[in-house]
C-alpha cells in the first residue's frame, strides 16, 4: 500500500491523552497532534484545500506561481502541494517568525521575502501588502489569502472536525484551539457544533491581539494591538475566517506562560511541539480548571512541531534573555 505523493498523507492525525500537565483537572483532556502531517503542521490541511479549490475555479493554471503571506506553516503546506503539482511559490513572512521557518520553506524550494513586523497591516511594507503587490505584478500568479479564503475553514469542516468526532466517539464536550486566521477553530467548531450544539468552543488569543476584546465588546480596539512574540496566533486584523458566533469565548495567554507550558509538554508529555501549542494548552487548562466536570472530554489542537522553535523557546540562553527562566 502506498500514497501517490506526500500530499495524500495529510490528515488523520492521532488524538493523545495528556497525563501530567493536567494534574488536578477533572475530566479527560486530549490533544490532536497536528505535527504528524507531512509539513509538520495543521496548516497542511487548508493549504491543499485552497489549491484544490483554486484549480477547480480556474484561478490557478499549470505552471503558475502561488504567492502567500504566511507565518511559515501555511507556506510549508503550499510548498508541498506546489511540488506535487508543478507550481512555483513565493512567500512573504514577517521578521518575527523564527529563522527555522524561513529555512524550512527555502529547503522545499520556495522563495521567501522577509518583511517588517512592526508596521500596520495596510502599510505598503507589511507582509500582507507585499503579497498583494507581487500578485498584481506577476503573471499567472495566485494569492490564496488564507485570512479571507473560505477554503481554509472548509478544510477543517471536512477533515479535522469529522476526525475528532469519530476519534472521541461523539463524546467531546469542549474544543479549544489558538486563533490566527480562524480557519482551524471555526471550521472544526462548525462541524462539531452541528453534531452537538452543546459543545463549548474556546479560542486562545495573545496579548497584543484584537480578538478577545472584539468578541466581548464588538469594538475593534487599536489600543489592543502591540507587538508580541508568540507565533501563529493573535491578529491585528479581523480575518473573514474568524466567525465569532462559532467561538464561545477567548482566553489570552502571555508569551511567557505559553513558552513555559510548551517546554513542559516536551519534557513531561513527550510532545515536542510548537510555541502556540503551549498557548493552547495553558489557556485551555485555565478554563478546564474551573469548568470541566469528571465525565467531560476536552480536545485541544496542537498546531505544529518543536523543531521550528529550537532557536527560541527550546534554547535556554534565549529563554534567559527574555527573563523567562
Ligand atoms: N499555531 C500556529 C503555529 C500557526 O501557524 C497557526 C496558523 N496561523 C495557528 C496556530 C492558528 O491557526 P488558524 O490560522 O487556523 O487560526
Amino acid at each position: 500500500m502506498y500514497f501517490n505523493n506526500i500530499v495524500e498523507t495529510i490528515g488523520h492525525t492521532p488524538l493523545v491523552k495528556l497525563n501530567k500537565v493536567t494534574d488536578g483537572i477533572k475530566g479527560t483532556v486530549l490533544v490532536k497532534v497536528e505535527y504528524f502531517n507531512p509539513g509538520n503542521s495543521v496548516k497542511d490541511r487548508m493549504a491543499v484545500k485552497m489549491i484544490d479549490d483554486a484549480e477547480k475555479a480556474g484561478l490557478l493554471k499549470p505552471g503558475g506561481t502561488i504567492i502567500e503571506g504566511t507565518s511559515g506553516n501555511t507556506g510549508m503546506g503550499l510548498a508541498l502541494t506546489a511540488i506535487a503539482r508543478g507550481y512555483k511559490c513565493i512567500f512573504t513572512m514577517s521578521d518575527k517568525q523564527s529563522k527555522e521557518k524561513q529555512d524550512i520553506l527555502k529547503a522545499v524550494g520556495a522563495e521567501v521575502i522577509v518583511c517588517p513586523t512592526n508596521v500596520a497591516a495596510d502599510d505598503p511594507r507589511s507582509y500582507y501588502s507585499i503579497a498583494r503587490k507581487l500578485n498584481a505584478e506577476i503573471e499567472n500568479s495566485y494569492y490564496p489569502n488564507q485570512y479571507d479564503n473560505p477554503s481554509n475553514a472548509q478544510a477543517h469542516y471536512e477533515t479535522t472536525g469529522p476526525e475528532i468526532w469519530a476519534q472521541t466517539d461523539g463524546k467531546i464536550t469542549h474544543f479549544a484551539a489558538g486563533v490566527g486566521t480562524g480557519g482551524t477553530i471555526c471550521g472544526t467548531g462548525k462541524y462539531l457544533k452541528e453534531q452537538n450544539p452543546a459543545i463549548v468552543s474556546v479560542g486562545l488569543d495573545t496579548y497584543g491581539s484584537v480578538f478577545k476584546k472584539y468578541k466581548e465588546t464588538g469594538i475593534f480596539d487599536e489600543d489592543e494591538i502591540y507587538s508580541y512574540k508568540t507565533e501563529g496566533i493573535g491578529e491585528d486584523i479581523l480575518p473573514k475566517n474568524v466567525n465569532f458566533d462559532l467561538i464561545d469565548l477567548f482566553i489570552k495567554v502571555t508569551d511567557k506562560d505559553a513558552a513555559l507550558m510548551t517546554r513542559r509538554l516536551a519534557k513531561e508529555e513527550g510532545l515536542f511541539v510548537g510555541w502556540s501549542c503551549g498557548s493552547a494548552v495553558f489557556g485551555a487548562l485555565e478554563y478546564a480548571k474551573e469548568h470541566l466536570q469528571a465525565d467531560d472530554t476536552m480536545v485541544i489542537i496542537l498546531p505544529d512541531h518543536g523543531t521550528r522553535y529550537l532557536g527560541k523557546i527550546y534554547n535556554d540562553d534565549w529563554m534567559r534573555e527574555q527573563g523567562w527562566l
